[in-house]
């Protein structure tokens, strides 16, 4: 992965709308700056009877249109600009999306599946009792991210309810369904994403040759998309994860896919297809590119190699800036993360409203409030798009940042 500071990307991207928006730079710099972040220690007993100190982070970015909320990401080489440039993403995602949260992010360094069961519940119940004093369903609730999953928040949620001496499942999202999650909430980042790209592709914004993807990532995110890529009629000929990708031209069977990666651990050596790297993934001579694993991957050096005449960002923050000005002068349509990734966090918004009002939607009720939803975000920012004539990103960041002064403004400093 390069080494480019997540934050200081995240602030040039808001530099950057703020400029042909025009807008008031007392407010864009009150938005360059998290309210508040905190680096926490948690001293954790292993299995073996040793003690380990792990690393822990919160960021919370702004809070002026409801309560913090962003995921919790468990990683090895997470840190704490990757937090904060995190949660600055999630403000302007809630903003664009239109649900009434802030922007929050969290994190632990180490890697989940080095540690056992056992380990891995007390260094979330640990990470919880650093941060209570900091969270709750009304103040910031955190949801899900790279290596921690619903099991994760059902550990969140039941600590939070133990310190505060009641139960409170709003305390966390993406938790699992008999802790109170959501219906839905498993495939919402992927299915929303599917929602976003079939209006796109409304527009005729690209002229697809054969109609091919490629996606690098199959976790969560990259394998709901891919299923609703596949509704869509498009083929899948990339697939990949941390270990490597694999290529088909003529397609690759998502079922197969999932199989082979439960049965041994990754994608490598799919039936059918030949083995490539992440890097030649994202170089493939493929109509739209899905970068859906990690921030970072499309950068300068690589810029000008990218052949996709679209790129679909599903992962948080996986293009430079410096390779996202390559990709406008080329003309490319770059949909950025904070409106095609939307749909998990809208989704934890409706399993946090389903906790606070002691409801339980049924799955359909869910997707098709989110597709409404999307479709709604879309149409948003497609309007700034073409008021402005600007990329897709700076239309995002500035229906975000609009929505988020305004509610400044209207409350006073
Ligand atoms: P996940 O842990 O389920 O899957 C991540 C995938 O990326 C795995 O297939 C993993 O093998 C792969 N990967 C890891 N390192 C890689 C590398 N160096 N090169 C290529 N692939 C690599 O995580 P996820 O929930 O699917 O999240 C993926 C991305 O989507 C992240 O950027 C996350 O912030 C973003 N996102 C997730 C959600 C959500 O609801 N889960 C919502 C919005 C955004």
């Amino acid at each position: 992965m390069h080494r480019v500071n997540p934050f200081e990307t995240a602030k040039k991207q808001l530099d950057q709308a703020a400029k042909i928006a025009d807008f008031d730079p007392k407010y864009i710099e009150r938005l360059k700056v998290p309210d508040r972040y905190v680096e926490v220690s948690i001293p954790v007993v292993m299995d073996n009877g040793e003690q380990k100190i792990f690393t822990g982070f919160r960021s919370q970015h702004n809070n002026a249109r409801g309560p913090y909320k962003g995921g919790t990401r468990f990683f090895e080489e997470v840190n704490l600009d990757e937090i904060r440039a995190l949660s600055f993403w999630m403000s302007f995602k809630n903003a664009v999306v239109n649900i009434p949260f802030g922007g929050g992010k969290g994190g632990i360094i180490f890697d989940p599946k080095k540690v056992s069961p056992a380990e891995l519940e007390r260094i979330t119940r640990g990470y919880v009792q650093k941060i209570f004093h900091l969270i709750g369903p009304e103040v910031d609730s955190p949801g899900p991210d790279v290596g921690a999953g619903s099991q994760v928040m059902d550990w969140i949620m039941d600590e939070y309810s133990k310190l505060s001496g009641k139960k409170q499942f709003a305390a966390s999202t993406g938790k699992s369904l008999d802790q109170g999650g959501s219906e839905g909430r498993e495939e919402a980042t992927g299915y929303g994403g599917g929602v976003i790209l079939r209006e796109v592709l409304s527009k005729n914004l690209i002229q697809p040759i054969k109609k091919t993807i490629a996606i690098q990532g199959f976790g969560n995110v990259g394998t709901f998309l891919a299923k609703s890529v596949h509704e869509l009629g498009w083929r899948i000929v990339a697939l990949s994860d941390s270990k490597g990708g694999v290529f088909n031209d003529q397609g690759i069977d998502l079922e197969q896919a999932a199989q082979h990666k439960k049965a041994t651990g990754s994608l490598k050596d799919l039936a059918g297809t030949r083995n490539i790297t992440n890097e030649e993934l994202l170089e493939l001579d493929v109509d739209i590119l899905v970068p859906a694993a990690l921030e970072n991957v499309l950068t300068a050096e690589n810029a000008n190699r990218i052949k996709a005449q679209m790129i679909f960002e599903m992962a948080n923050g996986p293009t430079t800036p410096e390779a996202d000005e390559i990709f406008n002068q080329k003309k490319k349509i770059i949909i950025p993360d904070i409106l095609a990734n939307s749909g998990g966090v809208a989704t934890s918004y409706y399993e946090w409203y389903q906790n606070m009002h002691q409801e339980k939607w049924p799955v359909d009720e869910v997707l098709s409030k989110l597709h409404t939803l999307m479709v709604q975000a879309f149409n948003d920012v497609f309007a700034v798009q073409q008021k402005y004539q600007t990329s897709f990103r700076n239309a995002a960041y500035i229906l975000g940042a609009e929505r988020i002064i305004n509610t400044i403004k209207n409350k006073g400093v």
